[in-house]
């Protein structure tokens, strides 16, 4: 049976008409779904009991089961669901000043092989669909009773090796007869696919774009992330610019910062160099230390000393505030589980 989550509005109305009902019941249901954010089909008390039987028969609403849920000292919560399939994702909700924000994971484990991130830890089992990437904002807002305002793909996966699946989620979240999260409120991080950069910019969403550079030189950036190596810092600057000229938004790169690696000022210099004169702004992240990793977080004054060094010359730098870390739900702490086994 299909999740009828993985449906955007335009396809929920084609199926609706195929099972020879108006187009307008699409409405209903999709306002069912994801604004009261039913987990049941019996819950949908404008719809026929006819037509609720034979919804029943055909979708089901992939409702999350929570295997798991940690809360930090700072407020931060990490969600460990079971994806129906004995997979298990974790997703992150941040509180912040300006409301809620979640981390989503767009794939179960992950192939880039990023040497700081635990995610690459263990194997790439498959893509997760669009209605799993949707169900995690729901199954949160269920358990929390909030509305959530931002979405981040910062979680487990490389979203835009998920192409198809992630565009398509945030047309859903997006959608104000939904969800109704602004695409402004909406970000997908990447470790640098440059041909799918060009054809997000194609795309017509106003989300942010999030690149994970982090060196400044190919030398470095080939050892910490192995993606450069298909696709180095010339070829990513060049995807970039593009993005930003034809979509007229600001891109945010991240440089996550480790002692006596990245942070020093030849690699702030050679950073400078890549980023003058883009609309751009750099998000400095302190490393997480993961299991078994070489990389360690650089000491505060360097931390400082970069930042200070890149708005000294005109690049818009801050420091990311860490959350979640004592729950291991800091950028980099987040992994997969198969229930079978662990
Ligand atoms: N695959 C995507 C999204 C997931 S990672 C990407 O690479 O962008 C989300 C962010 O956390 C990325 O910027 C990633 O590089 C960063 N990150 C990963 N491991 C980290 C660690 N150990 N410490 C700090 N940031 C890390």
């Amino acid at each position: 049976m299909e999740n009828i989550k993985n449906y955007n509005l335009e396809e929920l109305k084609q199926e609706l008409i195929k099972m020879g009902e108006k187009q307008y019941r699409a409405e209903q249901i999709f306002k069912w779904i994801h604004q009261e954010n039913i987990t049941s089909f019996d819950e949908m008390t404008n719809i026929s009991l006819e037509l609720r039987e034979k919804l029943k028969q055909k979708y089901t609403l992939g409702v999350f089961n929570i295997l798991k849920k940690q809360e930090s000292s700072d407020g931060t919560v990490k969600y460990l669901f079971d994806v129906l399939d004995g997979n298990a994702i974790e997703t992150v909700l941040m509180k912040y000043h300006f409301g809620y924000s979640i981390c989503v994971s767009s794939q179960i484990g992950c192939k880039m092989g990023c040497k700081f991130c635990a995610s690459t830890g263990i194997a790439f089992v498959r893509n997760l669909m669009s209605g799993e990437i949707v169900e995690q904002l729901l199954a949160v807002q269920r358990d929390q009773k909030i509305k959530i305002s931002n979405v981040v793909f910062m979680g487990i996966g490389e979203p835009l090796d998920n192409y198809d699946n992630v565009v398509n989620a945030i047309r859903i979240i997006n959608n104000p007869k939904g969800i109704n999260i602004g695409a402004r409120h909406i970000s997908i991080s990447t470790s640098g696919l440059v041909p799918k950069i060009y054809q997000l910019a194609e795309e017509n969403i106003q989300c942010t774009l999030s690149i994970s550079l982090h060196a400044s030189s190919d030398e470095k950036r080939s050892e910490m992330m192995p993606v450069n190596n298909l696709y180095n810092i010339e070829q990513l600057m060049k995807a970039c610019k593009y993005y930003i000229e034809k979509t007229n938004r600001r891109i945010s790169f991240e440089y996550a910062l480790a002692k006596e690696n990245n942070d020093n000022l030849e690699d702030a210099k050679k950073l400078v160099k890549l980023l003058r004169g883009m609309n751009c702004h750099v998000n400095l992240i302190p490393i997480n230390k993961i299991e078994n990793g070489k990389f360690t977080k650089s000491s505060n004054e360097a931390i400082l000393k970069f930042r200070d060094y890149l708005n000294d010359c005109g690049i818009v730098a801050t420091v990311r505030r860490e959350l979640g870390s004592d729950i291991d739900a800091a950028c980099g702490q987040l992994r997969r589980k198969n229930l079978k086994n662990s």
